[in-house]
């Protein structure tokens, strides 16, 4: 499983999530930081910056 914790990009955001791959784990921050942070242009740094925090999770976790 791969993870991604939105405080690593957006201070203080407690908001996480899941996924198999990395491509999932995207598409689901890319709507995370639409609906909760306003980000209505998702530009291409910002994908980069969002994939350079993407850790592999503990499976059993
Ligand atoms: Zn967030």
């Amino acid at each position: 499983m791969r993870l991604f914790e939105c405080g690593s990009l957006v201070p203080g955001c407690p908001w996480h999530t899941r996924a198999d791959n990395d491509a999932e784990v995207v598409r689901r921050v890319v709507e995370h930081m639409r609906t909760a942070h306003g980000e209505t242009m998702i530009r291409e740094n910002m994908i980069e910056n969002i994939k350079a925090r993407i850790v592999t999770a503990n499976e059993t976790a």
